[in-house]
């Protein structure tokens, strides 16, 4: 059996969700996304196995590759970067957690729209200004939000960040803290803005303790990945 520990791991990883929700007392339901990029498909059908209904992918490809191995019945969930070129197949995501410029806002807007549809999306933002990261600065995201609300092929769900991998913990707690206060921004403008898309396999406990409704988690999960 491929990954034989999983359930244990995810035993542990919950208790541990729920001990940093009640410490941060944000009351809020918290959901895994379990990553599986780069494992094989044989990934996906554990983690449903183990009750995971939500699978993160961060390249189209590959997720369509894995879509069309198996019938599990998953949510598939885009977390990486989406070229334009592959906005055509952001419907069989249920969640873009990755919208990352205006651009790409106003084509799966057009998709969404084209194919009467309302794309579930969340706007990713880059609180700390790493450039090797996508998304919006904060300072923009008072704007994107008002302008989102003229694509109403868009749901906007809420945010997503990716912190840096060698933050110490004040900082990480201060970059999902000012990710939870996009959240509030985008409810002001009127979105359906509930999700906070923050931690991954390092970080989770504290995005947990501030606020995170998805956590996305690889290699905690699956072990480390082969590339
Ligand atoms: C790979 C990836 C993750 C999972 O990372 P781990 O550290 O393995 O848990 C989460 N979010 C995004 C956007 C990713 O690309």
């Amino acid at each position: 059996m491929p990954f034989p520990d999983l359930g244990d791991r995810l035993a542990e990883i919950r208790g541990r969700i729920a001990s940093a929700r009640s410490r941060g007392g944000h009351e809020q339901r918290v959901e895994i996304v379990a990553v599986t990029k780069t494992h094989g498909v044989d990934a996906v059908v554990a983690a449903r196995e183990q009750g995971i209904r939500r699978i993160g992918e961060n390249r189209v490809q590959e997720a369509l590759a894995k879509m069309s191995q198996t019938t599990v019945d998953v949510e598939w969930h885009l977390i990486g970067h989406l070229q334009r070129n592959k906005v055509k197949h952001v419907g069989n995501f249920a969640m873009l957690h990755s919208l990352d410029s205006e651009r790409l806002a106003a084509e799966v807007n057009d998709f969404a729209v084209r194919s009467e549809r309302r794309m579930p999306v969340l706007v990713q933002v880059n609180v700390v200004g790493e450039g090797t990261k996508g998304g919006f600065a904060t300072a923009e995201v008072k704007q994107v939000a008002e302008d989102l609300t003229r694509m109403p092929g868009l749901e906007v769900r809420g945010a997503m960040t990716m912190a840096p991998y060698e933050a110490d913990e004040a900082t990480l707690r201060g970059i999902f803290a000012k990710t939870r206060e996009v959240g509030t921004w985008l409810r002001a403008a009127g979105h359906p803005a509930t999700e906070l898309s923050m931690g991954m396999s390092g970080d989770y406990e504290i995005a947990v303790e501030e606020g995170a409704t998805l956590v996305r988690l690889g290699t905690i999960l699956f072990g480390a990945r082969a590339t």
